[in-house]
């Protein structure tokens, strides 16, 4: 005795809004803080923007988290600037 594969179609429905899930994020391709990132878990890193409808990877996150931790360290630097005027 075998299981059958006629209850396809409730695991269908389970699996298929979590393989394209969205979520608001910001697109390293247009900057949209809150741009509809298209997030395939087969594939977790790749995305595309919803937005610009731009496909980026894991790395390009990377780089935009590098450079806004870079920001993050000017501007707290800055901050400890006296008043110069
Ligand atoms: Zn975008």
């Amino acid at each position: 005795m075998s299981t059958t594969e006629t209850n396809a179609t409730p695991l269908a429905q389970l699996v298929e809004p979590l393989d394209r899930k969205q979520i608001k994020l910001l697109c390293p391709k247009c900057h949209d803080c809150e741009a509809a990132v298209q997030v395939n878990l087969y594939c977790p890193s790749d995305f595309h923007c919803l937005e610009c409808d731009e496909e980026f990877t894991a790395a390009d996150v990377q780089e935009v988290i590098e450079a806004t931790a870079r920001w993050t360290k000017t501007l707290t630097w800055l901050s400890t600037m006296p008043d110069l005027d």
